[in-house]
């Protein structure tokens, strides 16, 4: 009896291994310009249609091949960048593996035009689903080009799965971006749908930072250089005050090969120690030149992993360089971003000399005395009526919480027996006191509720900005002076496919090649709030990978958060207003972003400090 075991046939075992290397259009990118590099072309031009689901085609002017070679690169295990075992340790070519060209032709209709720079005609070649349909010579330039069209035509399963074409051409611009960054000597250009995405032009690593994130992104570098036996290590990373809330511009690569490593960017974080508030990430645009047998490109189909004989050695060099460049160009580790618990002095007296603090005694002062004539004096409420404080800062309380905290009946005990002090008036007149625009103190019976405004307005400002939308637009305010804000390519790409909702969320821009012209904001932005609310907006929807349905989320949370951080409560009268309105708001014990907005400082935490 024979054995069940048999060899797959070529085509299968070529579409199984295309599962793992080619696993969205953008894959195909990285592989085929990839190709193109290790070809020696210094121009790649790559064509994209609908997200690469239609068509993915690069052009090169590399060194291009003869009939034979056309026709074998398409077979599994065909390189002509290896032959022996040892080579794989003295890579320099992108490529070895053989497995591209052979996993795409199983799974795309592909046309390959190819011409040596010698010879006067070329070769075309089409091919799909792994079977050669036509051969023939051809009129071509000298390079290659390679078409694939219907990508996954015969793997539905994957076809079904590709994201919307806004997410996968997220995917391919990265793709396009790490290869870009990783060879600013060659030119390179992008497009899609007949427009042009990118055109880069051959220079110095810095100036191919600034054409792909923006010519402002140039203040924002510092350089990096450290050469040891072990490695060389040279880049840029960005200044802590430009860092972001998003890990977008983190790139590292290792002899020109972008790949990613956790162990690497905790290196890199940990040298930004004390410089990023919580949850902001350094740029960093970092290259590692390394001797190749002391690196392991060969762990992962897709070579985004590697591994290093001594990354523990590394690891200190990186962090170290890193440490001593952000020293040199004096960023001190006290930056503070948003001064989340800044206490400092108003700028106008802090020449002024130090001087021993005084006590002034009001002898007539009772802060226990209840009046209930201070009362009638606004909204029914006082200071000196009892109000209850138990159960808030919980997240399941109620709206009418707030009306609750005024209708308590005068019955609660003094804390501790009365001082036989008669008091002015005037000195129970506050009843929340506002500090540095920042925390809202409301006396409790038993102590005092803390509220921290920016995070009350930002749930205020989300509540009403969510439940709008839906229904009206967003009430927009005209600008009298655009606001220009410089933007990468990809940032306007992202804020132009996003129209629709932005403009219903009350914003109106054009776009003047890199800079979008913001002529109308949501008329809730405070001015100082326009510019970092547009930021903010930037990494969400830019960043982010957010599903369409959260974009709304996104837009509120970036317009509430931007509003809240520039609102100021000056005066008693808006605190008490602030208050009722945060109490409105179903919860407002958190902010959209999950943080707390109120806390208390009890009587009993208070007698307990002065024990
Ligand atoms: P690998 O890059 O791992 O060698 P590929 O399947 O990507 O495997 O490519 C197979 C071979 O086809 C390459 O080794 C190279 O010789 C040739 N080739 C592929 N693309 C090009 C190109 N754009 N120009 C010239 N030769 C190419
Ligand atoms: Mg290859």
């Amino acid at each position: 009896m024979s054995g069940v075991i048999h060899l797959l046939p070529d085509h299968i075992a070529n579409q199984i291994a295309a599962g793992e290397v080619i696993q969205r259009p953008a894959s195909v990118i990285k592989e085929t310009v990839e190709n193109a590099i290790d070809a020696g072309a210094t121009d790649i031009k790559v064509i994209i249609k609908d997200a690469g689901k239609t068509l993915i085609q690069i052009i090169d002017n590399g060194s291009g091949m003869n009939t034979e070679d056309a026709v074998r690169c398409f077979e599994r295990h065909a390189t002509s960048k290896i032959s022996l075992a040892s080579d794989l340790f003295a890579l320099r070519t992108k490529g070895f593996r053989g497995e591209a060209l052979a996993s795409i032709a199983a799974i795309a209709h592909v046309t390959l035009k190819t011409r040596l720079h010698s010879v006067e005609t070329g070769n075309l070649i089409q091919i799909e689903g792994s079977k050669i349909t036509n051969q023939e010579e051809t009129i071509c330039s000298k390079g290659t080009s390679i078409e694939i069209k219907n990508l996954f035509y015969n793997v539905p399963a994957r076809r079904n799965f590709l994201k919307s074409d806004i997410v996968e051409f997220g995917h391919i611009r990265e793709e396009f971006i790490r290869i870009a960054m990783a060879h600013p000597e060659l030119n390179f250009s992008l497009y899609h749908n007949d427009s042009e995405v990118y055109r880069l032009v051959s220079g110095i690593l810095r100036k191919r930072i600034n054409d792909i994130l923006g010519k402002s992104s140039n203040d924002k570098l510092v350089p990096i250089e450290e050469k040891t036996d072990i490695v060389t290590l040279y880049g840029y990373v960005g200044k802590p005050e430009f860092a972001k809330k998003t890990r977008g511009e983190q790139y590292i690569f290792v002899n020109n090969r972008f790949f990613k490593d956790a162990y690497f960017n905790n290196a890199i974080s940990k040298a930004f120690d004390g410089l990023l508030p919580q949850k902001y990430f350094p740029s960093y645009f970092l290259f590692l030149e390394i001797d190749p047998s002391r690196i392991d490109v060969n762990v992962h189909p897709t070579k985004t992993e590697i591994k290093f004989e001594e990354e523990r050695s590394i690891y200190p060099i990186i962090l170290s360089s890193i440490r001593q460049a952000l020293g040199k160009y004096n960023i001190s580790p006290t930056l503070d971003f948003e001064q989340e618990t800044s206490f400092d002095l108003p700028h106008s007296m802090r020449n002024m000399p130090v001087v021993e603090p005084t006590i002034k005694v009001d002898p007539t002062y009772n802060p226990f005395k209840t009046s209930t004539d201070s009362a009638s004096r606004s909204t029914g409420s006082s200071f000196s009526k009892a109000i209850k404080a138990e159960g808030f800062g919980n997240k399941d309380l109620n709206p009418k919480d707030w009306e609750a905290f005024y209708n308590i009946e005068e019955s609660e005990e003094p804390i501790q027996e009365k001082i036989e002090i008669q008091v002015e008036e005037s000195a129970l007149d506050v009843r929340q006191l506002v500090f540095k625009g920042r925390y809202i103190l409301s006396p409790l019976p038993r102590g005092f509720m803390i509220i921290d405004i920016p995070r009350a307005v930002e749930r205020i400002v989300y509540d009403e900005l969510m439940n709008k939308f839906i229904l009206n637009p967003i009430s927009s305010q005209q600008l009298l002076f655009p606001i220009s804000i410089e933007a990468s390519k990809n940032e306007i790409d992202h804020w132009n496919d996003n129209r629709s909702l932005l403009e219903r969320f009350g914003w109106n821009w054009t776009v003047n090649e890199n800079q979008l012209e913001i002529n109308a904001v949501p008329s809730i932005l405070q001015e100082e709030a326009i510019q970092p609310c547009i930021l903010q907006i930037m990494e969400s929807i830019v960043f982010a990978e957010i599903d369409k349905g959260e974009i709304a989320h996104a837009l509120s949370l970036s317009i509430a958060s931007a509003a809240g951080k520039i609102k100021k409560v000056e005066h008693h009268q808006s605190a008490e207003q602030l208050i009722e309105e945060l109490f409105r708001c179903p919860e407002h014990s958190y902010s959209p972003s999950e943080k707390k907005i109120l806390d208390k400082l009890t009587l009993e935490e208070l007698s307990n400090r002065f024990s």
